[in-house]
């Protein structure tokens, strides 16, 4: 049988995998020591047990332990990496470079330096892929230039970036690159060496750990990056991020980058067969369907479809026990298209029509079938009422009817 409702939506979060809550578990109780003090069992055996986590996060991205900042999470990652690299190189420039569809961790820090005056910021745009072009990098780097920020994949499309070539370019010109990469490490190869990061953004629920533990990848050597602290207190992370340690959200994190790098391979085939009958079944019963991001350069368990002539949202209401997201964002009055989908080039009506599947390690084919079936059913049912497909399909070309406001 299955179970309702469906969680779709795992570019979100993800659930807890039951083999991380079991590592987590000791730490709660009996293993409640604080990872700092120096002085007694309770906290070596807390400081052994972030050690280890240290070297499991640490592997899955190919960094040295040393190399893993502890966070609350992604957003305070992105927001360390980026205010802590411009207050720390503002004598050697101001200039930093970004992409229009990053997360908001990432554009909202950017134009807090803009608004402060302590940061020029350029914004990159994307193909109609959602990807950027490393030319278009290379061309905006100035003398000024202290940071590229771009990430590995993409939250809603999932498009992944050019990253290999990005960071070789910052190699050559001495920039640092910061990657935001929550969404591809656990999913796709990632590897700091090998896509010459210098800082890279990781959060733990992404991954099928648990909420509120994140960290920051800074690298020691070649260049060894600095930064600026944005937290001051008692100089724990090297300095760079004061503040006791979640010991059992480290747990937890750790023991999620081992499942990962572990399964990662098998798992992604997995994923991407099931993303793929998804999107096969979709496009068999519907029409007027188009695909959000790069065809083939995406994340495995990924899939953003654009259902003309039918609005996200009323959508979403009609498959009520189905747990997916809709590009259109609900903003105080008005309802925002998504600022990533609109970045593709596409109309507005096509961003508000667009929908995110996110698949992951819990989902199964009967799952897929059964969504398949909820929402060419639900699209059938809207468009059979919509006024407009109905003339798109009798061949009335919508762009050239004159519209009478009364
Ligand atoms: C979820 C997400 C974040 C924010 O991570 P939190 O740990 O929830 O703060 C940042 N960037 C991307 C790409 C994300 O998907």
């Amino acid at each position: 049988m299955l179970k309702l409702p469906i969680y779709m939506d795992n570019h979100a979060t993800t659930p807890t995998d039951p083999r991380v809550l079991e590592a987590m578990l000791p730490y709660f109780t009996e293993k409640f020591g604080n990872a700092a003090s120096r002085n007694h069992s309770f906290g070596w055996e807390a400081e052994e047990a972030v050690d280890r986590a240290r070297q499991q996060i640490a592997a899955l991205i190919n960094a040295k332990p040393k190399e893993i900042i502890f966070t609350s999470g992604a957003t305070e990652s992105d927001n360390l990496s980026i205010k802590g690299i411009v207050e720390f190189y503002k004598d050697k420039g101001n200039h930093v470079i970004t992409c229009v569809t990053e997360h908001k961790a990432v554009l909202d820090s950017c134009r807090a330096l803009e608004r402060a005056g302590k940061a020029v910021v350029t914004y990159l745009p994307v193909d109609k892929y959602g990807m950027v072009d490393p030319d278009d990098v290379r061309k905006a780097i100035t003398d000024k230039t202290v940071l590229i920020t771009i990430m590995y994949a993409n939250n809603e499309i999932g498009t992944i970036h050019p990253v290999r070539e990005i960071g070789r370019i910052a190699k050559e010109k001495g920039v640092i690159f910061h990657c935001d990469a929550v969404q591809a490490a656990g999913k796709v190869p990632l590897d700091v060496e090998r896509d010459g990061i210098d800082l890279a953004s990781l959060s733990a629920h992404k991954l099928y750990g648990p909420k509120g533990i994140g960290a920051l990848y800074v690298r020691s050597k070649g260049p060894r990056v600095r930064l600026t602290a944005q937290m001051d207190g008692g100089g724990h992370e090297r300095g760079m991020r004061s503040g006791t340690l979640n010991v059992t959200g480290i747990v937890g994190f750790g023991k999620a980058c081992e499942v990962a790098q572990g399964e990662m391979v098998e798992e992604a085939r997995r994923l991407t067969d099931l993303r793929n009958r998804l999107q096969a079944g979709i496009f068999e019963r519907l029409d007027e369907v188009s695909l959000n991001g790069h065809p083939t350069e995406r994340l495995p368990g990924n899939l953003n479809l654009s259902f003309a002539y039918v609005e996200g949202e009323s959508l979403l209401m009609g498959i009520s026990d189905v747990a997916v997201s809709s590009g259109s964002a609900c903003t105080s009055a008005t309802l925002e298209p998504s600022y990533v989908i609109r970045a593709l080039g596409v109309s507005d009506e096509l961003a508000h029509s667009s929908i995110r599947f996110g698949l992951g390690r819990f989902n199964t084919a009967e799952e897929v079938d059964f969504v398949t079936d909820r929402i060419a059913r639900e699209v059938t049912r809207l468009r059979d009422m919509s006024p407009l497909y109905e003339m798109a399909k009798e061949g009335i070309d919508l762009k050239s009817v004159a519209w009478k406001a009364d």
